[in-house]
């Protein structure tokens, strides 16, 4: 995390990122969402989509409204349900007309656990979006890239004419995602990254937090093996006696904001769950231990 967090940024207004894209930045930042969440709208013609349309925010959904212009908005698109991603969606769609099209909704079984109040239970689409289908607009063509991990139901979008990813919370420059069982799945996420990394055709990734990636196959790659380094450390600390997940994050976290370590210390259950489906470790009373 760098220092020039809480510095001045172009809050409300619209920055062009290339051909095709531009950004518009939510007063929202936190330890989990650096900057702020980034709204993306793409298309410069009639029609336009607007990507992850963020918290529910009268500056930002004015902000969006003055950078549509007379566009009609063909889509709103989420890549998941967190609340600083989606809640916009339909005060955007009321003022629009716009349909809500993209990841699907979470279904919340009961009170239990995945209903997380990190998520965002008013979010209902008009249309889900599944796996490799395209939303068609003029001069730009966005399509569904299924990528579980960070959530069950994240979804990224490809811009097919520029080669642009919008990766959400998926994968981001500034920060590793966080993966919080029972929702977040760290099998489902490693395979998601796996999945990027073979997509050759992506030349620049836009994250729903922090700047541009140009370099998105090294960036995936350096992801994937950070991941692998985890889990090796965390075999180690059970090796050496530090049986809790507590125990684990104090030493494997050194150096990070305290107010991010029951973050990690979520991650480091989602590897753990990771590792005991392959066999490696079991859970034991309140601990963990090897069982290869
Ligand atoms: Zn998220």
């Amino acid at each position: 995390m760098t220092a020039d967090r809480d510095i001045d940024r172009p809050y409300a207004v619209a920055e062009r990122l290339g051909p095709l894209v531009r950004r518009v930045l939510a007063r929202n930042p936190s330890p989990f969402t650096y900057t702020g969440t980034q709204t993306y709208i793409v298309g410069d013609g009639s029609n336009v989509a607007v990507i992850d349309p963020g918290p529910d925010d009268v500056e930002h959904l004015d902000a969006l409204i003055a950078t549509i212009g007379d566009a009609e908005v063909t889509a709103i698109c989420c890549t998941h349900t967190h609340r600083d991603h989606s809640p916009a969606a339909s005060p955007l769609a009321a003022r629009t007309g716009a349909p809500i099209i993209g990841c699907a909704p979470l279904t919340l079984d009961d009170a239990g656990p995945r209903a997380d109040a990190a998520f965002d239970p008013g979010y209902v689409p008009d249309r889900v979006l599944a796996d490799g289908e395209a939303i068609p607009g003029e001069g730009w063509t966005l399509r569904g890239v299924a990528t579980p991990g960070h959530t069950s139901n994240h979804l990224c979008f490809a811009l097919e004419e520029t080669g642009a990813l919008f990766t959400g919370d998926h994968v981001m420059g500034w920060s590793t995602s966080v993966v919080s069982p029972p929702d977040g799945d760290m099998s489902a996420y490693l395979a998601s990254l796996q999945k990027l990394y073979e997509r050759e055709q992506d030349t620049v990734y836009y994250p729903a937090h922090g700047p541009a990636v140009e370099k998105p196959r090294q960036l995936v790659r350096g992801m994937i093996g950070h991941r692998r380094s985890r889990e090796k450390q965390i075999l180690r600390q059970i090796e050496a006696g530090r049986t809790g997940i507590p125990d684990m994050v104090a030493q494997m976290y050194k150096g990070l904001d305290e107010r991010l370590w029951p973050a990690a210390g979520r991650s480091v259950l989602a590897h753990l769950i990771d590792l005991e489906r392959r066999g490696l470790v079991g859970s034991q009373g309140e601990g963990w231990v090897l069982t290869a």
